[in-house]
């Protein structure tokens, strides 16, 4: 049951933000229409749903997953892999493919995303990182929230092989980047150094627009499976799409060199990758709508959001600052409450391996920490940022919401 003063919010934020959650549909749309022209000029087909075992030789559905995510993000290749653990997995296995002991790597979107962190292991050193490989690493801080671009001149060296772009936030306040943002930036890259390979981490960037970072200058790009290109029916996997020699280095990390792509049995997975893909877009739209009734909510209760509910979206993440352990702690109380799956449970905070503050989150996902399904989390530091990101459905996203604003109010009037 929610307050009488959260169900007058929400019917008014429903008419007043008419138009944002219009566009957002008149996107699921477009990018519907690019999936299924994707499909009909690959011709899926049923047989490429069928199950495969061992080597997987010649597995027919998994290499037309592959052409089909290629075909889609405008990418030469794409490695489609169930056999990637997380986005995080896939994002390694770009770094590990490509870069060679004395080569370095420069992150142009500040310290990268808190797990990345001990795959480069000079924030957060860890067996086998690539610091102890012997790759350079250095970072170019944002500045006022935004790319530096006059300085990408300054970081890039004769020894830079490779820039890396974070296109989401991650677990900071910064806005994401847009598509012309990451254009203007590969260029620069380009310009000043014609053979860095510009790579973006496009963790939950994936059909928030119509276009994908490898349609405007990346050379390779990676993501998780249960994130937005799942579409919530992915059981597990990442993805790597970009330049063909990029990604076939990519593919000799994820299997052996000499293997390669040519392996890796899809079980079967199949249908519900091809499945997941083709809701993709409008899963991904469905999850902003709930974003932005969640900073208008929010917006209105007179908490500090992120983008604000009239922003346009680069990620399906909303950032509200709660200001409070005790208010973050309540938020994700609700939003488990209002879930499908493990709503009688309450979240506590907890030390996640590969992050450097405790976290709490609120997930009752159906795949276990797919947060394309409606889920938030947080770091217990100060401000008490909360990120909410993911919603199969709108509706679903609209009740978690209200949940998570209804658990703050009964903390009492003490707060705000
Ligand atoms: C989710 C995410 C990752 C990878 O995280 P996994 O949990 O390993 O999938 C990396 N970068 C960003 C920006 C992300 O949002």
């Amino acid at each position: 049951m929610f307050s009488e003063k959260l169900n007058k919010l929400k019917s008014e934020i429903l008419t007043k933000y008419r138009p944002q959650f219009d566009r957002l549909d008149a996107i699921s749309e477009a990018n519907t229409l690019k999936v299924l022209d994707a499909m009909r000029a690959c011709k899926v087909s049923d047989a490429h749903f069928n199950t495969t075992t061992g080597y997987a030789y010649d597995d027919i559905g998994r290499g037309k997953l592959e052409e089909l995510y290629a075909n889609v993000f405008g990418a030469e290749r794409a490695l489609v892999r169930t056999q990637f653990v997380s986005g995080t997995h896939a994002l390694a296995t770009v770094l590990y493919g490509i870069l060679r002991p004395g080569d370095e790597l420069v992150s142009l979107t500040g310290k990268p995303y808190d797990t990345m962190q001990t795959v480069i292991g000079y924030d957060n050193p860890c067996p086998g990182s690539l610091k102890e490989f012997g790759v350079l690493y250095n970072e170019l801080s944002m500045k006022d929230g935004r790319v530096d671009m006059e300085h990408i001149k300054d970081v890039i060296t004769p020894k830079t092989k490779m820039v890396e772009i974070q296109r989401s936030r991650g677990y900071s306040m910064r806005a994401p980047l847009s598509i012309d943002d990451i254009r203007a930036i590969t260029a620069e890259v380009h310009r000043v150094k014609p053979d860095c390979v510009c790579f973006v981490d496009n963790c939950y960037g994936e059909f928030v627009e119509t276009l994908e970072p490898t349609q405007a200058g990346a050379d390779i790009m990676a993501g998780s499976l249960i994130k937005n290109p799942g579409g919530g029916l992915a059981p597990t996997g990442g993805y790597i799409a970009g330049k063909s020699d990029l990604v076939e280095l990519a593919s000799y990390r994820l299997t052996a060199p000499g293997m390669g792509d040519e392996l890796g049995a899809s079980l079967s997975n199949n249908r519900l990758l091809f499945q997941g893909f083709f809701l993709a877009p409008h899963v991904t739209a469905q999850a902003i709508k709930g974003a932005i009734f969640a900073a208008a909510l929010f917006d209105a209760l007179g908490y500090k959001t992120l983008p604000l509910p009239t922003d346009a979206r680069g990620d399906i993440i909303q950032a509200i600052e709660l200001g409070s352990a005790e208010k973050l702690i309540a938020f994700c109380g609700g939003i488990q409450k209002y879930s499908p799956v493990d709503s009688f449970a309450a979240p506590e905070p907890w030390d996640m391996p590969g992050y450097a503050d405790k976290i709490i989150m609120a997930a009752g996902t159906f795949v276990q920490g797919a947060s394309i399904e409606f889920s938030a989390d947080g770091p217990l530091r100060a401000p008490y940022n909360v990120y909410l990101q993911g919603g199969l459905t709108f509706e679903h996203a609209i009740l978690g919401i209200l949940g998570a604003a209804q658990a703050i109010e009964d903390l009492g009037e003490k707060n705000k």
